[in-house]
């Protein structure tokens, strides 16, 4: 047994006493078609990675589960949980969340700007359904992951994309006014990266800030409202969930990837500030799937899928430094889990096969009746 099999058993021991599944609701794998042979025209899906870099041991494992209680007790007796969900390629939190939305593994610079090679789910949904632009959005957590959402494909690409949101930059140019930045009243929402120097994601040239009021008026954002109720968040996650939640409600697409990232705090070394950022993508993991239940348009038509983007330095892995980077490619780095909640999902039930994360597009284009064929990743068939 190696050591991404012994966290995920022991993963599945606990769970199996805490949300009530019994050996007969492990399911098997069943034989299915790689592509179903209609769709259900309202399906919804909503993506959202747990992110960025969360371990088991502050998760899933007995010692983690005080962290998640949304997870734990509110929303895991309502999933299939995959208990082994392993990430081979480059653990840097853009190229990773790239390659989840590719299902393929890119190799790109995870500091450089690009658009993925591979195309993403966005492309094959809007293109090969006919689906319109503000049908598919991303939101992302900074100017980086904004290169997501379409790919350098020929036979896809920008036209083809989502809609995509940077949700601090909306901020900042919604707070840049007349009256001067008053950036400085935001730090801890405004800022890009916890990996690089700590700059506010502001709108950086004329074009930009106009591209950015364009979007602003297509999503009918009241400034006012967005000011004062941006005054009162926590964190940039905070501000994510505000602007998906504005999405659901003003387009109702039926494909969002929303990207969490409070947790990759973690560089920084403060371990309470890690767990802060646990507890709260804990809690908005909850209020995403509250806003589901509340949203007639999304209520029992939406496939949610929870997953972390990859973990953390195991703390005896050689090398490392315990929980605060990603850098020795250790099963604790490698081996997550994956939550799916809704629409189409048998509930209680658990998932021990390894799957990985470049699964997810696959399978998010077969619950579209799609077939996401340059995918290097494969459906998977407890959610076919
Ligand atoms: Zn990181």
């Amino acid at each position: 047994m190696n050591d991404s099999q012994r966290v995920s058993l022991s993963r599945r021991d606990f769970l199996r006493a805490t949300i009530g599944a019994t050996a007969g609701s492990l399911i098997g794998v069943r034989s299915y078609g790689a592509r179903r042979s209609s769709a259900d025209p309202k399906q919804k899906v909503i993506v959202v990675t747990f992110g960025g870099g969360a371990r088991d041991d502050e998760t899933f494992s007995i010692d983690g589960q005080q962290y998640i209680p949304h997870l734990l007790n509110t929303l895991a007796p309502q999933s299939c949980f995959f208990t082994q969900v392993v990430n081979h390629g480059i653990l840097g939190h853009y190229v990773a969340t790239a390659s989840i939305a590719t299902g393929a593994y890119e190799t790109f610079d995870n500091f450089v700007a690009q658009p993925p090679v591979h195309p993403t789910i966005f492309e094959y949904f809007r293109k090969d359904l006919r689906r319109p632009a503000d049908d598919a959005w991303l939101i992302a957590p900074g100017s980086l992951f904004a290169q997501m959402g379409s790919s350098r494909s020929r036979r896809y690409g920008p036209d083809d994309g989502a809609e995509v949101i940077l949700p601090k930059r909306l901020l900042s140019t919604v707070l840049g006014g007349n009256q001067g930045l008053e950036l400085d009243s935001y730090p801890s929402i405004l800022r890009d990266s916890y990996e690089t120097p700590d700059t506010p994601d502001a709108p950086r040239t004329d074009a930009e800030r106009e591209s950015i009021e364009a979007l602003l008026a297509r999503m009918k954002i009241d400034r006012a409202t967005l000011r004062s109720r941006a005054s009162k968040f926590e964190s940039p996650d905070d501000l994510s969930v505000y602007m998906t939640r504005h999405v659901m409600r003003t387009f109702a697409p039926s494909l969002i990837f929303l990207t969490l990232h409070d947790i990759d705090i973690a560089h920084s070394g403060a371990y309470s500030l890690y767990l802060d950022g646990i507890r709260r993508t804990d809690r908005l993991c909850a209020e995403l799937w509250n806003e589901i239940q509340q949203n007639a348009e999304y209520k029992d038509k939406t496939t949610v899928l929870i997953l972390p983007d990859f973990g953390r330095d195991g703390d005896s892995d050689p090398g490392g430094n315990g929980f605060q980077h990603h850098r020795t490619g250790s099963a604790s780095a490698r081996t997550t889990w994956m939550m799916a909640l809704g629409a189409g999902v048998r509930e209680r039930s658990i998932v021990h096969r390894p799957i990985e994360s470049i699964d997810v597009t696959p399978t998010v284009a077969g619950l579209f009746g799609l077939d996401a064929r340059l995918a290097q990743g494969k459906p998977i068939p407890e959610l076919g």
